[in-house]
């Protein structure tokens, strides 16, 4: 069967990482028909807009795409590519799976955990006010007529939305998740001490959707007490689920806990489309030198294969990365330095992506 998918190189290492990507998921025989499009910075400045229509329409055609990072210019600029298809295509669900795997450089080892992190809501809703203008003035005016004082009129204004339907839709993902896939535990992360009314809802929904799962332990922690429990003692976490800014932040920590961002997957799942990608960034300080680790890309296809109902190509992928990374003798920089404080010996990104594929 052919399947159609949709490729967005993206920017930075991105264009690096998807050839070694492309070069692994052709080697496990299926049969994937790339349908590729453009997006990101360098698409902007030829054309005005970071995501064409084209790509847009690519994805509502082949329902499932695989992205490399897209950059996103720091405090003014255009607003995300990743979410404006996160919310084109309602892709709730952001899941990033992090596992050890022997020579990945960590001095952690048996993590094994997934954060599921809201992806549509939250202060990522991307509704912002400017400071000293008419909306934020609006805005002030009004909650300081309430609340005397509360916010001083010269700031700038982020919009936090938490829904219960936006909460529920995420928590129940988590848990048919862990159902799925035999795991145990589900943690719901937040910080309903100060904010009650927003994460205090995703809290409360939580716990009213935990009710009907009584297979799968469920426990609420504190943002910042849970990133200190991740650090201290990550084996003590299975499936955590986030509101999305804490998502983000915790993801990243993650990454850290098995090896660095280059080794971790994930995938952005809605009820109609799926876009899987890694979880770092276009990484400019090493992009165009073949110094990227391929790897979260490579994983997040197997993530793809599964989706498509590959599930024999998707462990074959893992598989032969586990190999690659456990000999040694074929890693990129970061593990390398990782491994040795050196990046001697190190090999580059096309090199490792040929060592997967075989
Ligand atoms: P980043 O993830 O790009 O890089 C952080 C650090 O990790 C850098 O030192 C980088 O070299 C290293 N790194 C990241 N991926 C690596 C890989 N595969 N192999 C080896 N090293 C790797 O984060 P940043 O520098 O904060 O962001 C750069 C740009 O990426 C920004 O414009 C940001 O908006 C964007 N970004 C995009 C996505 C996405 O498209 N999903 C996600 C995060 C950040």
């Amino acid at each position: 069967m052919t399947h159609d998918v949709t490729l967005i190189p993206g920017d930075g290492i991105g264009p690096e990482i998807a050839a070694a990507m492309e070069e692994v998921v052709a080697a496990t025989g299926v049969d994937v028909r790339w349908r590729r499009e453009r997006a990101g910075a360098q698409v902007y400045e030829g054309c005005g807009t970071p995501l064409p229509d084209s790509v847009l329409e690519a994805v509502a055609e082949t329902k499932v795409a695989i992205k490399g990072p897209t950059a996103t210019p720091v405090g003014s600029g255009f607003r995300s590519i990743n979410v404006a298809l996160r919310r084109a295509f309602d892709l709730y669900a952001c899941v990033r799976p992090c596992l050890s795997m022997p020579g990945d450089g960590s001095r952690y080892r048996d993590v094994d955990l997934v954060v599921v992190r809201e992806n549509t809501e939250d202060l990522y809703a991307g509704v912002e006010f400017e400071a000293g203008t008419p909306e934020a003035g609006h805005i002030i005016a009004s909650v300081n007529e309430r609340t005397p004082g509360a916010i001083r009129p010269s700031s700038a204004i982020s919009v936090k939305p938490i829904s219960p339907e936006g909460s529920e839709r995420i928590v129940r993902y988590a848990f048919e998740y862990a159902l799925s896939r035999g795991r145990r535990r589900v943690c719901c992360v937040h910080k309903a001490n100060i904010m009650k009314a927003t994460d205090g809802l995703f809290m409360h929904v939580a716990e009213r959707v935990a009710e009907d799962y009584p297979d799968i332990a469920f426990e609420c922690r504190i943002v910042d007490a849970c990133c200190m429990g991740l650090v201290c003692d990550p084996a003590d976490f299975d499936v955590l689920v986030l509101p999305n800014l804490y998502g983000d932040i915790v993801s990243d920590l993650c990454a850290g806990l098995i090896g660095g961002l280059g080794l971790a997957p994930g995938a952005n799942i809605g009820s109609e489309c799926a876009i899987f990608e890694a979880t770092h960034g276009s990484a400019p300080d090493i992009a165009g030198k073949d110094m990227a680790n391929p790897t979260a890309l490579i994983l997040s296809a197997a993530m793809m294969l599964d989706h498509l109902g590959e599930p024999g190509a998707a462990d074959a992928v893992r598989d032969a990365v586990r190999e690659v990374l456990a000999e040694g003798t074929s890693v990129t920089a970061d593990i390398c330095r990782a491994l040795t404080d050196s990046a001697e010996g190190a090999v580059g990104c096309a090199a490792y992506g040929h060592a997967v594929a075989e």
